[in-house]
């Protein structure tokens, strides 16, 4: 079966300040690796806009009105030190959320053997009620809902290899053992969580790396605490948050895995969305701020993913 591949031009004009790493080039790189001979036959789609409701499946009302409120009519106003919004980023959020459950809906439904969306903004560290670190709407976590809602399942797992904590997917799922949310993440750094302790109601799994490690750190992660609890959670629908920031050439952090390190942990996914999920597998984008860095580390993963 073919691996869709959603985004869309909107989600270039979420803008950011100058020098600000989470910008509308991100998009460009990978959109242009994509175009190469070897995704020939990927099966590339514009993310449908979400709908406001989509949105309230993991964040309360009061929260997407503040978001929407905060949108400038020209110019860039800021949510928090790090996170900015400019006049089409309310839309471009709202086209991330679309391609999410888009996603999730193609993996049900056998349009798409697994997905990519390439959108922006990020996702991971919006909580319920608090847009942070460059993330308006949590993508993933609404992904999941979607699936539970929409498609009547019951768990889903939610891995995130982003180099960053994904707060905001703990916070959501804190105490819902229906949703599994395992994060490998350099700690300590921002947003400064993640430590194993912190487990939720057994659901959260937390693999904090030191700074400075590389591949035999990030895979003895994925092989001893990730993959083991996703082989018991056995997920109806498994959902990476796929930050591509633990490149060694990223400027956020100081892991220093490769592109082969996301081939790898993607191929790994990919043996247990077979084996526990009917292959069901939805990849979201989430951070990588060096440029070739995150060319290279989308085009491993994506090329995994079409293998099949
Ligand atoms: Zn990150």
């Amino acid at each position: 079966m073919k691996t869709r591949f959603y985004t869309h031009p909107i989600c270039r004009e979420h803008l950011t300040p100058p020098g600000h790493p989470e910008r509308p080039d991100r998009l460009r790189v990978i959109v242009d690796r994509l175009d190469d001979e070897p995704f020939a036959y990927l099966d590339r789609r514009e993310a449908p806009l979400g709908e406001e409701a989509a949105v309230l499946l993991a964040h309360p009302r009061q929260h997407l009105d503040k978001v929407k409120a905060a949108i400038p009519e020209e110019g860039l106003a800021r949510i928090d030190e790090d996170t900015t919004v400019s006049p089409k980023s309310f839309e471009a959020a709202l086209t991330a959320v679309g391609g999410a459950t888009a996603a999730v809906d193609d993996v049900f439904s056998g349009e798409a053997g697994n997905v990519f969306v390439a959108a922006r903004p990020p996702g991971h560290h919006a909580e319920k009620t608090r847009a942070m670190g460059f993330c308006l709407f949590n993508n993933a976590a609404i992904a999941a809902r979607h699936a539970q809602r929409a498609h009547g399942v019951e768990r889903v797992a939610i891995v995130d290899w982003d180099v960053h904590h994904g707060n905001g997917t703990q916070d959501i799922f804190w105490d819902d053992p229906s949703v599994l949310y395992c994060s490998t993440h350099q700690m300590p750094l921002y947003p400064g969580g993640g430590a194993r302790e912190e487990t939720g109601a057994g659901n959260i799994v937390n693999a904090p790396l030191a700074p400075g490690s590389g591949s035999d750190a990030f895979r003895q992660a994925f092989d001893t605490l990730v993959l083991p609890a996703v082989e018991r959670f056995a997920p109806d629908l498994i959902i990476i948050s796929a930050g591509f920031d633990a490149h060694r050439r990223d400027p956020l952090a100081e892991i220093n895995l490769e592109a082969e390190d996301f081939d790898w942990a993607t191929g790994k996914l990919m043996d247990k969305a077979d084996r526990l999920s009917q292959g069901r597998l939805v990849s979201l984008l989430e951070g990588g701020y060096d440029l070739q860095g995150l060319a290279v580390s989308v085009a491993a993963h994506v090329g995994r993913l079409m293998k099949g």
